[in-house]
């Protein structure tokens, strides 16, 4: 704190200040970006112990004409913080579902999942579940190809009423991941209460699997649970074959990452599976 006239101390730094002024820039600037149709969705492969596409898990992009390009870590906490996550969050549902009822009648994009990412403050919007069943009537969508990846966020306080939220959902079809898994507080106990059919291994541990004796120790722990609770168990950050080989050694049967590609647009993948059999 910086003294600034007589007793008084001025308790914002420059960084402060200039931090504060990027937030509410990127407000206003997600907010007119989503007016105007500027956010957009890309997708990074899921596949199977044979190289076969599973899924697609949605991304959230935004390039802004002042602002360049600002990655979801940066915006969707701002996001979430605003309240702008709800009409955000709506917008990628329908985008979601426009995209898998465009993928219908496509060999092989027809049958897999696509898994879109849920922030608590967007789950427990009253609105929430009402616009998924909504979304997936509008667009004739097998709710069993959505997949809704939630954090262990969601469920700091009142897991029974977030729990039976999921619960109608699931009643429709809709399938519930748990993202970042390994990353924060879940018991045992706690784990085997929550609807979910899948456990995303954090890519965090991912990364130094080789090398760190406790990243190798956590992932073994996370497919045992896995196994045991009988939940897919899919490994994200997966970039290299060595970590895929030792990874399947270990018994995780589900990727994604950058080994078999980077999030990209629709149009990509379209141009890509119809030049090949496999991702
Ligand atoms: P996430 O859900 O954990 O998504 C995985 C992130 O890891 C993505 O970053 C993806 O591009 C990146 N990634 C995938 N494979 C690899 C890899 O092999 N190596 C490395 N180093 N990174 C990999 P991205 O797209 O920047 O998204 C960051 C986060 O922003 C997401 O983390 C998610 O929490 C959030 N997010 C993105 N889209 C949405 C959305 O539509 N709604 C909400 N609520 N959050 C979103
Ligand atoms: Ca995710
Ligand atoms: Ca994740
Ligand atoms: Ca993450």
């Amino acid at each position: 704190a910086k003294e600034s006239g007589r007793n008084s101390v001025s308790f914002f730094d420059p960084q402060m200040q200039l931090q504060v002024s990027r937030r509410s820039a990127l407000e206003t600037a997600m907010r007119r970006a989503l007016q105007d149709g500027l956010f957009t969705l890309h997708f990074q492969p899921q596949v199977d112990s044979q190289g076969c596409l599973i899924g697609m898990e949605a991304l959230l992009r935004w390039h802004d004409e002042q602002l360049g390009t600002v990655g979801p870590d940066e915006f969707i906490p701002v996001a979430e913080s605003s309240a702008l996550i709800v009409p955000l969050g709506a917008w990628v549902i329908t985008e979601a579902c426009r995209i898998l009822s465009s993928w219908r009648d496509h060999p092989q994009l027809a049958q897999i999942s696509l898994s879109v990412n849920i922030s608590p403050r967007q789950f427990h919007h009253p609105d929430f579940v009402p616009h998924v069943t909504h979304q997936l009537k509008a667009f004739a969508i097998n709710a069993h190809q959505l997949e809704l990846e939630v954090t262990e966020s969601l469920f700091i306080d009142d897991i029974d009423n977030t729990i039976s939220l999921m619960n109608e959902l699931i009643n429709s079809g809709v399938m519930f991941a748990l993202d970042d898994f390994g990353t924060g507080y879940a018991s045992l106990s706690y784990l085997k209460k929550l609807p979910i059919s899948r456990l995303k291994i954090d890519q965090s541990f991912v990364r130094d699997l080789l090398d760190d004796p406790n990243d190798e120790a956590i992932v073994r722990t996370i497919i045992a649970l896995g196994n045991s609770l009988e939940l897919q168990v899919i490994a994200e950050g997966v970039e290299t074959p060595a970590q895929l080989s030792r990874l399947q050694e270990m018994g995780c049967r589900f990727y994604q990452g950058y080994c078999f590609g980077k999030p990209m647009p629709d149009s990509h993948w379209l141009l890509m599976l119809r030049d090949s059999q496999t991702v």
